[in-house]
């Protein structure tokens, strides 16, 4: 082996696992990657690890730093790793007689399962080949093991096509009459193994290299290449735009290089992959498959169809055995739930990685609070176990039982991922997405699913395929995304060519399905159903209330609404809302009994024909208002003044034009005229808002009587209603000023009018959603009794990204890493951020307990309530399905900011 070079490191840059020593053990997981961090970590608590080494992230960062050029000294470290590899198995690399053979598999800090590549029974070469088959006294097993290596290495290392292989396998199989891989002898084999060097060297230009370590060094470099490839890169990215930040902070992956030990060494030999508890319901059962003389890419592949776990006694009472006992030592070990890969070599069990397990949502849950059960987590740590935003499964809609007794079931697969979806067929992935991004709802039908159909699965709502199990690529990416899957239809027939699936249902009748034609999924039975078949909402108890009871123990942030329907205020109470932080008040004027009047409030030359129509529209508000007030009696209800540009109440086309102006009586040219004059370039940044309210006061005045009258109904029965009034895009102390007297003024003539003489107790804020409200925040304060952070528009305003063609572009910030996420998702806490702490310390120095919220897009997004919790924010507000992930997301901040 080669002496270390003078230009030897400053920096470690390869660590070994295995009897000798293992270095990698509490090193950041940054640095090792997942996998070779756990693969150190199982070693040092005695589990059969075979031995190995890793080299770190850092090197995959140099790497592409230097243009793609391994960093001085690495291979240096390679051999002096290879070597204590060597001393301790008693065998050598490239050797002709018991030659060590490795597997060389990738593993960054965050799992990105099946994107990047992996070869295996790395070593061999024509002679070791021999020598292998001699020392295992199984010729056929050596020449699988060569056959195998040549293909992935011209796979993954050249990337010679992979059809030419598969060709070649398949003359020989003719040759043999056989038709399973396993079925070729081992002069078949033999004979492939010449069959394939020959397509090698034709596609390459050159011989498949003898000389382990070129091969050792080679598909290094191409793990680290593998790190950019498009699919990965397009992971990271969805990924990233889902919320995961660690990911798209990643400098590369680390290269796990392991002594190879072979499941595929006949019927005494297997692999599997399993979690410790069911990564889809959470249950306390250890759920995997195996294949019986398989080697692991088989079974993550979905070529052949594995066996359960549950199975496995019968094969090897001793193996499985000890896989269960394995299980519990792993998670006492980590205290999480695993996801692990095995493989039996001759009866002897090995584990060759594991990893906190994917789950979903529903299995999030019930795990964390199982485990608080058994011991094994405090309540606070289940609390911070469940990813926040992964709750949106909990509250995944179902198929309505009466509907799906009648549905019209055409075969069963497996259930992959837990969920309901109902979509037109979709063939490949790029089908997928355009047709989604078309506006359809569709289900993308694969045999199989590869890592480069990600961004498809990504765009279909549900994903069928034909073929694979449940630990296969397509239930794993989907579980991971909460995304409805059932995989391994086998009944389902699918020709993507011809853009149709045939189906023998269960009477023996064929049935085609074009992409035309509407499928139900659904991902918690397995089955696949013809047509639409009507879906339902979940329910909210269990463990899921348990968690959500522990998560209100210890969050500090309240939580609101943003709602503006009676039943929209019930279902956000139902999530555990404490009140409306924003009540858009625009939106009850588009239904066709009031658009009406709106309209020809806006048309009114004069503020008394702009009164005649708002006397109109009064009784309907007051009628909504007072269902609001009913609904979240109790809770304070933020209603917000009218806000958007009026053009966008008038209609836009002629033909719509014309009917107005026949229902009004006027001439379509003069809507065509009042339409154009108020549409201007940038509406977000024009007439509306307080602006409206300051020029046509009489809108203010008809709202705030209607408020007013409402809650003064809502008194007279006894319901506790709390209204609030917010002032929208306010960016001078000034405008506040003058709308809060024309409020008092009219809540007092209220009042007044209706010989009111309770209490009312109405709070008058504004919204903080202009960078100068920010500014000025100290200013602005003193005539508000409340602010609420709009960071919709907030955000809008400090980037300059306007919020209506944003989509345009930011697709590409994202990928050229200009932004991190989107902005008007996840807060860009470094820039808008600033601004919304200016406005909470400027805000305060005015009124020290000024009660502060956010009502924007963020308010639902766990970064961003972590965010608020930070700066001292008193609530966030967001959509009613976001309420429990803000709920959580807020006892995670409380918890972890202490
Ligand atoms: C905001 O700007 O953040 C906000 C909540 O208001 P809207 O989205 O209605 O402009
Ligand atoms: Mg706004």
């Amino acid at each position: 082996m080669a002496k270390k070079s003078q230009a030897a490191k400053a920096v470690k840059m390869v660590y070994y696992f295995g009897k000798k020593k293992t270095e990698g053990k509490g090193h950041p997981k940054a640095l090792l990657g997942g996998k070779g961090l756990n693969l150190a970590e199982m070693t040092s608590i005695g589990l059969p690890v075979p031995p190995g080494f890793t080299i770190t992230t850092e090197v995959c960062g140099d790497y592409y730093k230097s243009g793609k050029q391994l960093p001085k000294g690495l291979m240096d470290e390679v051999h002096e790793a290879v070597e204590t590899l060597e001393q301790e198995l008693g065998k050598k690399f490239g050797d002709n007689d018991n030659p060590l053979l490795v597997s060389v598999r990738s593993g960054a800090a965050v799992s990105m399962p099946g994107m990047m590549n992996t070869i295996l029974n790395l070593g061999l070469n024509d002679v070791a080949v021999e020598g292998l088959a001699k020392a295992t006294k199984n010729e056929r097993f050596a020449f699988d093991a060569y056959r195998r290596l040549i293909n992935m290495y011209g796979d993954v290392v050249m990337g010679l096509p992979h059809h030419s292989f598969e060709e070649a396998f398949d003359k020989i199989k003719k040759k043999y009459k056989v038709t399973e891989d396993t079925d070729v002898p081992a002069e078949g084999l033999r004979e492939l193994c010449e069959a394939y060097k020959a397509v090698y060297k034709k596609d390459a230009g050159e011989d498949f290299p003898q000389d382990p370590i070129k091969q050792l060094q080679l598909a290094i470099e191409a793990v680290f290449g593998s790190w950019n490839a498009d699919r990965a890169i397009s992971y990271r990215r969805i990924e990233a735009a889902k919320g995961n930040s660690e990911i798209a902070n990643l400098i590369g992956t680390a290269v796990n290089v392991q002594a190879m030990v072979y499941g595929n060494m006949g019927d005494d030999s297997g692999t599997g992959v399993g979690f410790t508890r069911d990564p889809n319901t959470g249950q306390n059962k250890f759920y995997g498959e195996f294949l019986i003389n398989a080697q692991g890419e088989d079974v993550v592949a979905g070529i052949r169809t594995p066996q359960p776990v549950s199975e496995m006694g019968k094969w090897d009472k001793a193996a499985h055995k000890e896989l269960m006992e394995i299980k519990k030592t792993l998670e006492t070990h980590y205290k999480e739930m695993q996801d692990i890969e095995f493989t039996i070599e001759k009866g002897k069990l090995f584990m060759l990685q594991t990893r906190t397990g994917k789950r979903n949502g529903i299995a999030a849950v019930k795990i964390a609070c199982d485990m608080v059960k058994e011991g094994l987590i405090t309540e606070k740590e289940a609390v911070l176990r469940v990813p926040a935003s992964d709750l949106t499964h909990c509250l995944l809609p179902s198929f309505k039982p009466t509907a799906r007794n009648a549905a019209d079931v055409l075969c069963r697969g497996l259930n992959a991922s837990p969920g309901a979806a109902v979509g037109k067929l979709a063939f490949t992935a790029p089908e997928a997405r355009e047709r989604h991004e078309a506006g359809e709802e569709v289900i993308l039908v694969r045999r199989e699913t590869s890592p480069e159909d990600v961004e498809g699965m990504s765009a279909a709502c549900g994903i069928l395929t034909s073929t694979g199990g449940a630990t296969s690529h397509a239930a794993v990416v989907a579980r991971g995304w909460g995304k409805c899957c059932v995989a391994g239809a086998s009944d389902v027939h699918i020709n993507e060519k011809a853009k149709k699936i045939t189906v023998t249902d269960a009477e023996g009748n064929t049935r085609t399905f074009t992409a035309k034609d509407t499928i139900s999924l659904d991902g918690t039975t397995g089955e696949v159903m013809a047509g639409e078949v009507e879906t339902q909402e979940p329910k909210l108890s269990g463990d899921f209330a348990k968690l959500m009871q522990w998560a209100d123990k210890y969050r500090t942030l309240k939580i609101r609404t943003n709602a503006d329907s009676p039943a929209d205020s019930k279902r956000a109470r139902d999530f555990g809302a404490e009140g409306i932080g924003l009540c858009r008040t625009e939106h009850m004027f588009f239904e066709a009994d009031r658009i009406i009047h709106m309209r020809s409030m806006i048309l009114a030359d004069t503020e008394a024909d702009r009164r005649a129509a708002l006397k109109k529209l009064l009784p309907f508000q007051r009628k909504d208002f007072e269902g609001i007030f009913k609904a979240m009696a109790g809770c304070p209800v933020t209603v917000r003044l009218l806000d958007p540009p009026l053009h966008e109440f008038l209609p836009h086309e002629a033909a719509a034009q014309k009917q107005m102006a026949e229902e009004l009586d006027v001439k379509p040219a003069e809507i065509k005229k009042r339409s154009s004059a108020l549409h201007e370039s940038n509406p977000m940044l024009g007439h509306r808002g307080c602006r409206l309210s300051i020029t046509y006061p009489e809108i203010l005045e008809m709202q705030v009587q209607a408020i007013v009258e409402a809650a003064i109904s809502c008194a007279k029965k006894k319901i506790d209603a709390q209204p609030e009034i917010m002032i929208p895009l306010v960016g001078t102390a000034a405008e506040l000023q003058i709308l809060r007297e024309k409020v008092e003024a009219t809540i007092e003539k209220t009042v007044a009018a209706k010989k009111f003489e309770g209490k009312l107790n109405i709070l008058i804020g504004t919204m903080i959603e202009i960078p100068r409200a920010c500014l000025t925040a100290d200013e602005v304060a003193e005539y508000a009794d409340f602010f609420s952070f709009g960071t919709n528009d907030l955000t809008q305003m400090t980037f300059g990204y306007s919020r209506d063609d944003v989509g345009g572009f930011l697709p590409d910030y994202i990928e050229h890493k200009i932004v991190p996420v989107d902005p008007f998702q996840s807060l860009d806490q470094s820039g808008v951020g600033q601004l919304v702490e200016m406005g909470v310390t400027k805000g305060r120095s005015k009124k020290t307990k000024l009660k502060i919220g956010i009502c924007g897009e963020h308010g639902g997004d766990p970064a961003s309530v972590g965010f608020c919790n930070k700066v001292g924010l008193d609530y966030v507000s967001c959509s009613p399905f976001r309420v429990p992930i803000a709920r959580l997301a807020a006892a995670q901040a409380a918890l972890s900011q202490k």
